[in-house]
């Protein structure tokens, strides 16, 4: 199929960084643990706490859905292995929904399935238990970052299109044809970050630095593969043949313009 071009109409570079220490002073962001283990959130909790974030905790994937719902959090930690439904359920239920937070989830075995399926479900990410806190917090610090700093310091009326797709940066949010595209604010910000940087390959390590905000060796590159397939399935005509997002072999992606 013949891919049609239009040029990128705006060229967005990176904002500045300094929105993103303003927030971080801030603190307080809501952060709902879904874990039954009580140790476990008991811990999570007091590390979080003490690190300014205001901790809400559920027990099952029930609860979890009720406080999704009723509370807004900034930003689910996400446990695979709950008592009633999983935490894949509860992923998946919450996008359904049209929430939109960045949900990390933990996952207790270092299996394939679990990383993969709980990014096809919509997490932004996932930890490997045992973690750390340290890096756990990092982690968050850098999604809460992504999704709630730079993308919402971005003020000034700003589009770009490619192809049916046009971005609106202003009020984030993307259309194909006309109609709103639903993107998680990781996929977004992963659209904006390659399309601000036409015809540049990028590794999928500098993807994870850039887009995610961690250092790339706590990243894991499916975390990449799985969000740029998504963004495919939601942008592209023929989504196994690309025209726009395109892989680069040996190196990683890029917009091609
Ligand atoms: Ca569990």
């Amino acid at each position: 199929m013949e891919c049609r071009r239009k040029p990128v109409e705006a060229d967005l570079r990176p904002h500045s960084s300094d929105v993103w220490h303003e927030k971080e002073s801030v603190g307080g962001e809501r952060i709902l643990i879904v874990e039954d283990e009580r140790a476990v959130a008991r811990g999570l909790e007091y590390g979080l706490t003490s690190e300014g974030f205001t901790v809400l905790w559920a027990e099952t994937g029930q609860q979890a859905l009720e406080l999704a719902r009723s509370q807004d959090p900034h930003l689910i930690l996400l446990d695979i292995r709950l008592p009633d439904i999983s935490g894949f359920d509860v992923c998946r239920q919450l996008r359904v929904e049209g929430k939109r937070q960045p949900i990390l989830m933990l996952t207790a075995r270092d299996e394939e399935v679990d990383k993969v399926l709980g990014l096809e479900l919509g997490a932004d990410d996932y930890v490997v238990k045992p973690y750390s806190l340290r890096e756990l917090i990092s982690r968050i610090r850098a999604l809460l970052r992504r999704a709630y700093g730079d993308l919402a310091a971005v003020s000034e009326e700003e589009r770009l299109t490619f192809g049916d797709v046009e971005v609106d940066l202003e009020r984030l949010q993307v259309y194909r044809r006309g109609r709103l595209v639903d993107l998680t604010p990781t996929e977004f910000r992963l659209l904006r970050y390659l399309v601000a940087n036409p015809d540049r390959p990028f590794s999928r390590d500098a993807l994870i630095e850039a887009v995610w905000g961690y250092d790339s060796s706590i990243g894991d590159e499916r975390t990449v593969d799985v969000h740029i397939r998504h963004l495919r399935e939601k942008l592209e005509d023929d989504p196994s043949n690309p025209c726009w997002l395109v892989t680069v072999r040996g190196i990683g992606y890029k917009f091609e313009r």
